[in-house]
């Protein structure tokens, strides 16, 4: 199949579209997204969003997610939530039955807001609780607390979501498997559809990074690191959840993030907002990272576009082994075969046979995939992939 066949075939899959809200209460100490805490900018930012979206609505893409995330989205007001979901309507061919999701902080949530957020048509919010603990709440330098994010998730189900998805983070210094584990434990009992747990990661530049470099507190060791994320896949698959994805379980398949797995597939996606990227089947492009540039620009009736790459065939097939390796269900060999026109297991079949003699790969003829072990070695693992194509 040639690129430019694959290309418009993209145009048959509904796409995702994503949108970034830059503000927070104030920065957590380990975030490098991207995201300022002068909310005075609110409106004019607004303002240049509705305008975005109305020059952006000719992609020629059906959507069946819509993820508003940040930054903290829930910083806003439900009638300005409510004005970006209807502009989106508008402005793109959203379809039935789309997931339309909404990122939350405990710190930023009242009962009231929640409703109306329910009201303005969101279907799905993903709290940030990152831990139940008020010690590990402060390391990560969390507006919340534990007793926050407990009510969060009980307004919320009151309010009526009933499709909640909970981000919780694991690897913190000082943690323990069996804090960890009861972190898990209270997570579970509030029957979340959804639960993202993320290892705690030190990103250059950012002031947990440097207060590390500086040796201000040491890091939890690796190798216990590694271990929680075993455990978290066992405990959880235990109470009924599957691990579908490196960080990601759901109580069902229905239940799976339909926005993220797109990235994880390379499924387009239109972003919109500072910073957002977007993805259309075979360039990369990416908004500027700047509130001001980016609301400057579309005052001006410019797109706020800061680069983009078109993908050579190399770059796409070292992503698709990244992404497939991430997931439950792997790479499917003979989709890989058609896109890249290489024999799948004359590639990696000597890499994938030593994983299966260490039990860190399940492979078939049609597909391979890693088994929770292999997940926890992925970079080191992905690396041997790549190095097959060289
Ligand atoms: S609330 Fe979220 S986006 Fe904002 S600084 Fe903290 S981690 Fe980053």
């Amino acid at each position: 199949m040639s690129r430019e066949n694959i290309e418009t075939n993209h145009f048959f899959q509904p796409a995702g579209l994503y949108v970034h809200i830059p503000f927070c209460i104030r920065k957590c100490p380990y975030c490098d997204f991207f995201s300022i805490t002068d909310r005075s900018t609110i409106p004019g930012f607004m303002e240049a969003l509705i305008q975005e979206m109305s020059m952006t609505g000719v992609f020629p893409f059906r959507f069946d997610s819509l993820y508003i995330g940040g930054g903290t989205p829930s910083v806003l007001e439900a009638n300005q939530v409510g004005r970006v979901v209807e502009t989106a309507h508008r402005s793109y061919r959203i379809l039935p039955g789309a997931e339309i999701t909404l990122e939350a902080n405990p710190g930023t949530l009242r009962f009231d807001k929640l409703t109306g957020f329910k009201s303005a048509g969101i279907n799905r919010l993903n709290i940030g609780v990152q831990s139940f603990r008020d010690a590990h709440l402060n390391f990560l330098g969390r507006i919340h607390t534990g007793r926050d994010a407990d009510t969060a998730i009980k307004d919320a189900r009151k309010a009526g979501f009933d499709n909640l998805g909970l981000d919780l983070i694991y690897g913190i210094p000082g943690q323990t498997k069996k804090s960890w584990l009861l972190d898990l434990q209270q997570a579970v009992d509030y029957a979340p559809e959804h639960l993202s747990c993320y290892m705690l990661t030190y990103e250059f530049g950012t002031p947990m990074e440097r207060g590390l470099r500086k040796g201000f507190f040491q890091a939890l060791p690796e190798s216990l690191a590694g271990d929680l994320f075993e455990a978290t896949s066992a405990f959880l698959c235990s109470r009924g959840y599957q691990h579908y994805e490196i960080s990601n379980f759901a109580r069902s398949t229905d239940f799976r993030s339909r926005h993220n797995m797109k990235y994880w597939a390379g499924v387009p996606y239109i972003g919109l907002g500072p910073s957002a990227h977007s993805f259309t089947g075979m360039k990369r492009s990416w908004n500027c990272r700047s509130v001001s540039q980016y609301t400057e620009n579309l005052n001006a009736g410019r797109l706020p576009v800061a680069g983009e790459e078109v993908l050579s065939r190399d770059q796409e097939m070292i992503e698709a082994v990244y992404l497939g390796l991430r997931k439950a269900d792997g790479i499917a060999a003979e989709a890989f075969e058609k896109k890249f026109g290489v024999s799948f297991h004359g590639l990696f079949g000597e890499v994938i046979a030593d994983l299966r003699k260490k039990r860190m790969m399940n492979a078939t003829k049609t597909r391979c995939a890693l088994t929770c072990r292999g997940m926890r070695f992925l970079d080191g693992i992905a690396s041997r992939f790549v190095q097959r194509m060289e």
